[in-house]
This record gives structure tokens, sequence and C-alpha cells, in this order.
């Protein structure tokens, strides 16, 4: 029988996770993915993380894992003639799906319908969520005590502020999307995907039917996305630190607390290793440029 698998995700680090448990035999694979960076540019409704994730397990994301390959961005530079702020780079193929989407949201239908249109038109047979169809949005409170939408934040501010407190505004008020209960509670494993935790995966958590859904689960494990004490990409080490979670392999278990009994860090990480905090930490290679080291990785913590 396949094993179900229900992923928490963000965009580039979840998503080549995802990559791997798709490319694993009779694994039957849902991903649950972060909503709170969503914001509409241009007047189009865009998520940058569930994109990520339909691209990347379409084997057509961009260089940098995100955007799509091959992509141009003649209707971006267009855009200058106007005045627009076009920092927020928009490929011209990635511009068809968002156009897409805002349309069908426009008509009336739900995130998580567009988003199964958009995993059929991309052949993808895993489950494709958005963690809650209701707005959620990250809120970056820096230390000068200015308030910042993720993107704002993210790409306008490449990340360089300190982190004093994250909000995730409406999740008091977001219920789970369509399907995410009921594939976590028949799920044999949950797994927390390579994601920078207070970013990717606290606005999933942050939907409280969500929350309770993973902490009773039996079994939950998470992928450290740190390798060597560091975050591959992005801002995940400085953000933990910040937010008094502190460094390494503990900052990861901090920001998980009560919610997973094992995880997996990258074999140069190994200390500390057995239990922790309630924790089992487990070694091996976590480094997944690639779809072929995302399934071995995947094979192995199915094996455990
Ligand atoms: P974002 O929404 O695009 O920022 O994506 P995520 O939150 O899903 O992923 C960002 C995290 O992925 C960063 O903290 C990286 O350290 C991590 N990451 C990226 N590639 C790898 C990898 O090959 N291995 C591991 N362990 N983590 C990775
Ligand atoms: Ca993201």
């Amino acid at each position: 029988m396949a094993l179900r698998i229900v992923e928490l995700s963000g965009g580039v680090g979840g998503a080549r996770f995802a990559r791997g448990l798709d490319a694993v035999s009779d694994v039957e694979l849902t991903v649950v993915v972060n909503v709170g960076d969503d914001l509409p540019t241009h007047g189009l409704y865009v998520t940058p993380d569930l994109d990520t994730m339909v691209y990347t397990l379409a084997g057509l994301e961009g260089p940098q894992g995100w955007g799509r390959a091959a992509d141009s961005f003649v209707v971006n530079a267009e855009l200058a003639r106007f005045g627009v702020d076009n920092r927020f780079q928009l490929g011209d193929l990635d511009l068809a799906l968002k156009i897409f989407r805002t349309a069908r949201m426009g008509a009336g239908q739900r995130l998580s319908e567009v988003t199964d249109s958009v995993r059929t038109g991309f052949g993808i047979v895993a489950t494709v969520l958005p963690a809650s169809d209701d707005p959620v949005r990250t809120i970056v409170t820096t230390r000068e005590g200015a308030r910042l939408g993720f993107q704002a934040y993210f790409v306008e501010r490449q990340h360089r502020d300190h982190v004093l407190r994250l909000d995730f505004d409406g999740a008091d008020l977001a219920r789970p999307a369509p399907g995410v209960i009921e594939a976590i509670d028949s799920a044999d494993v949950v797994i927390i995907g390579p994601s920078n935790p207070p970013l990717s995966i606290w606005p999933i958590l942050a939907v409280a039917e969500i929350e309770a859904a993973i902490r009773r689960h039996p079994r939950v494990m998470a992928v450290s996305p740190l390798i060597g004490g560091k975050t591959v990409r992005g801002p995940a080490d400085v953000v933990m630190a910040d937010l008094g979670l502190g460094t390494g392999t503990r900052a990861v278990i901090a920001a998980y607390r009560g919610l997973i009994d094992l995880l997996v860090v990258d074999s140069g990480d190994a200390e500390p290793s057995g239990e922790v905090d309630g924790v089992t930490v487990v070694s091996m290679s976590t480094s997944i440029p690639g779809r072929e080291e995302a399934a071995e990785l995947a094979r192995r913590m199915i094996a455990l």
C-alpha cells in the first residue's frame, strides 16, 4: 500500500524536498504550502511559495529555485515605461499563470480550486494545497519598529533588517483549505520540509486547526534548513537568532517545540545528536540541489 506523506512547505527549500518525495515510488504525496507571502502585484494575485512548489514539482523552476526556467522579462521591463515599481521580477511565462489565477479568482474561485487546475495544467500528480483559502499575511516588525509586509522585508529590503516580531495577520480567522486536515489526519507521516521555520512554517501553523492536527499526529518529522549551522540561502538563521530561538540545531528544535518527534540535520551538524528536548536528532546528508539527492534523503527518512 502506498505510504501517505504530508509535507508542510515554504518555497525553494520545501519544494526541493517535495520533488524528492515525489520521486519515491509508492508515496502518495500531499504538500501544504505557506500563503503568508501572497501579495497583489500589478493587480495580479501572486502566491510565491505555491508557484515555486508547482514549478519545482513540474521540473520547470528557474535557476535560483523560483520562477520559471528559461523565462524572459519583456513585460516586466516594459512596465518601467509607466513608472511602475518592477523590482519584484515576474517573467513572461510566470505572468501567464498569475493572469490565469487572478481571472479565475475574480470569477469567484478559491485559491485551492485554482491551484488544482494549475497542478493539472503542469501534469503534477501530487496533491498541492494552500494552507488556507483565507488571507494570512506575514508582517515583519523590525528592530527599528517598522512594520513591513513580507515582500517589502524580503525583496525590497533584501531581508537586511533584524526582526523583532512576526505577526500573521488574518490567521486567527483563517480556516484550513479544503483537504488539509483530512490529509494530515490520514497521513502515515507528516514531514516539515527544510523551509525557513519562522517565515515559512509558522504562518502555516498560525492556522489553529492546522497546528492542532499536527500536534495530535503521532509521527511528525522535520528537516533542518541549516547546513553547517547556516542557511543555504535566505535569512532563517538570522531570524531565529533575532527571535531568541538560539542558533543551529537547537534553534530549529525550539522553533518546532512540542510539534515534532524527529529532526533530520545535515551530517556536518551532528552535534547535538540523540535526544534533545524530547526530539530525536538524526544526521544524514541534507544537501538536496537536485531531484536525485532529494529522493535519496526522502528514502532514508522513510526508512526511519
Ligand atoms: P522560500 O519561501 O523560498 O524562502 O523557501 P523555504 O522557506 O521553503 O526554504 C528556504 C530554506 O531552504 C532556507 O533556509 C535554506 O537554508 C533551505 N534550503 C535550500 N536548499 C537547501 C538544501 O539543499 N538543503 C537544506 N537542508 N536546506 C536547504
Ligand atoms: Ca516564501
